[in-house]
C-alpha cells in the first residue's frame, strides 16, 4: 500500500462538486487514488511539503498534435490563415517517421506536464513512412502522463479535391483496421485507466462522409469516443456549405457525430442554433484559445456554450499553430478572449480553471480525473506561490491572473512526474537535444 502525503498547501482548489477551497490542507494519496483531504492528516510513507503552494487538479488538455512540436515556427507558416498554413506545412510533415513522432511526443507532453497536465488527449491524423499511434503511446507511457490518443486520419487527397497531398492519404479500409488494431491493442476502459483510445478522421475537408459515419459506427461498436475538426474559421464554414449542402453541426449530426461520446476542436464558428444542438446531446467542445488567435480563427463563443450547457474542455492545439504547448497559459487566454468578446465579468479566474480541469476531463469521459476528492484518481498539480509573479497577491485566483505559469510538483495516478520544477521521469535535456538535431535534419 503506496501512500503520499502532500503536508500544509496554502490552498487546495478542489474543484468538486462543491467547489471547496480549503486552508493549510493536506492530501493523503494511496495507490494512485486521493484517500484524504483535510487538515492534520498522517502517513508513515512519503511526505510531500506544500507549504507556499496552491494546489489544484492536474489540467487536462483536450486537443493536440504532438507530433508538431517539432514544425514550430516554420517560416512560411507563420502568418497564414488555416488552409494555406496546412498547405505549408503537409509536405514538411510528409518526411515524418516513427523517431519523429515519439521525440516530438515526449517533448509535447513534457512541456504539457510542467504546465500542470497530467491527462491530454492527442490527434495524430498522419502516418507517414511507417509511423504508428503505437510511437506517442510509447513516449507517454514513459513519461507517465494519463493518455488519451486518437486514431486520426486524411482520406481525401488533392486529386480528389481536398486539401492534402496524395502521399499523406490513407485508404479508408486502411484506416479503419487500423482503428480496430490500435482499440483492440490499447484501449482501457475501466476507472482510473492511464490509456484510452478515440478515433478521429482529421476534418470534413480531408476525409470523406463514408469514412465519417463509418468511424462513428466503428466508435460505437468499440466503446471509444469519437474527435475531429470542426467549424474552426470562415473558410471551414464555406468548404461545408460549398461540398455538402449545410452547416457543419448538421453534417456532424447526420452522420452520428454528436453526444456525450463526441468532442469537436474549435467550434469558432458554431451558432445559436448549433450550441443547441450540442448542448441537448452533450456533445463536447475542446476550446483552443491560443491557436484562434494565432491563426486569426475568431473568438469562440464559449460564454453562450457555457450557458447554454455544452460541455466545454481546453486544448493548447498543436505547436504548429500556438506554437506554445502551455496548458496554464492557454487557461489565462481563455478567460481573456471571453472578456474582449463580452466584458471583464465574462468570465472568472476560477471558470477558466474549472473548464481547465474537471471540465476537460467531463469531456474526454474521465469524472475519475479532474477534481480533488476522496476516491479521485490522484492527479494533482502543486503551483509555488512563494515566488515573484505572486508577490502581494490577495487570491488564489492569482494563479491565472499573475502566475506562475510552471508546476513545482505534478502527479499522476500518485506518480512523481514533475520534481521542483524539473521533469522525473526521463532526462529531458537529452531529448530536447534529439528533438533540436531531428528539427535540423527537416530543415536541411
Ligand atoms: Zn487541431
Amino acid at each position: 500500500m503506496a501512500e503520499i502525503l502532500l503536508k500544509s498547501a496554502q490552498t487546495v482548489l478542489t474543484m468538486d462538486d462543491d467547489r471547496r477551497e480549503l486552508a493549510q490542507a493536506d492530501i493523503l494519496i494511496r495507490d494512485g487514488v486521493i484517500a484524504d483531504i483535510g487538515t492534520g492528516l498522517a502517513t508513515t510513507g512519503e511526505t510531500v511539503s506544500a507549504t507556499g503552494c496552491v494546489v489544484t487538479p492536474g489540467l487536462v488538455n483536450t486537443h493536440h498534435h504532438l507530433y508538431q512540436t517539432l514544425t514550430r515556427a516554420v517560416p512560411g507558416g507563420q502568418d497564414a490563415l488555416l488552409f494555406g498554413w496546412l498547405q505549408t506545412l503537409y509536405p514538411i510533415w510528409a518526411r515524418f517517421g516513427p523517431e519523429e513522432m515519439f521525440v516530438s511526443a515526449q517533448i509535447g507532453l513534457a512541456e504539457l506536464a510542467l504546465s500542470g497536465c497530467t491527462l491530454s488527449s492527442d490527434h495524430l491524423y498522419l502516418y507517414p513512412n511507417g509511423a504508428r499511434l503505437d510511437d506517442t503511446i510509447a513516449a507517454a507511457q514513459e513519461i507517465g502522463l494519463r493518455f488519451h490518443p486518437t486514431r486520426g486520419a486524411m482520406s481525401i487527397g488533392e486529386s480528389d479535391g481536398g486539401l492534402p497531398p496524395d502521399s499523406l492519404v490513407e485508404r479508408e479500409a486502411d484506416i479503419l483496421n487500423d482503428c480496430i488494431r490500435v482499440a483492440d491493442a490499447f484501449h482501457d476502459p475501466a476507472e482510473g485507466a492511464m490509456l484510452r483510445i478515440g478515433f478521429a478522421p482529421c476534418s470534413p475537408f480531408s476525409v470523406s462522409r463514408d469514412l465519417m459515419r463509418d468511424a462513428a459506427i466503428l466508435a460505437r461498436d468499440k466503446g471509444v469516443m469519437l474527435h475531429t475538426h470542426l467549424a474552426e474559421n470562415d473558410e471551414d464554414i464555406a468548404y461545408s456549405e460549398a461540398s455538402f449542402g449545410c452547416r457543419p453541426g448538421q453534417y456532424a449530426e447526420d452522420l452520428g457525430w454528436t453526444g456525450p461520446d463526441v468532442w469537436h476542436a474549435h467550434c469558432v464558428k458554431l451558432d445559436g442554433r448549433e450550441i443547441d444542438l450540442f448542448a441537448r446531446s452533450r456533445t463536447g467542445v475542446a476550446h483552443c484559445p491560443c491557436s484562434n488567435c494565432r491563426l486569426g480563427s475568431g473568438i469562440a463563443p464559449v460564454r453562450a456554450m457555457r450557458d447554454a450547457g455544452v460541455p466545454v474542455g481546453l486544448g493548447v492545439d498543436g505547436s504548429a499553430s500556438n506554437d506554445a504547448g502551455n496548458l496554464m497559459l492557454e487557461a489565462r487566454q481563455a478567460m481573456l478572449l471571453q472578456r474582449v468578446a463580452n466584458g471583464a465579468d465574462a468570465m472568472s479566474a476560477r471558470e477558466a480553471l474549472e473548464i481547465a480541469t474537471r471540465g476537460g476531463a467531463d469531456i474526454l469521459g474521465r469524472p475519475d480525473c479532474g477534481r480533488l476528492a476522496p476516491g479521485k484518481r490522484a492527479d494533482i498539480a502543486i503551483w509555488d506561490v512563494s515566488g515573484i509573479e505572486t508577490a502581494g497577491s490577495w487570491d488564489p485566483a492569482a494563479l491565472l491572473l499573475a502566475g506562475p505559469t510552471r508546476v513545482r510538483h505534478l502527479f499522476v495516478e500518485g506518480r512523481q512526474v514533475v520534481r521542483d520544477g524539473q521533469i522525473a521521469t526521463i532526462d529531458l535535456p537529452r531529448v530536447i537535444e534529439r528533438q533540436n538535431r531531428l528539427a535540423r535534419a527537416l530543415v536541411a
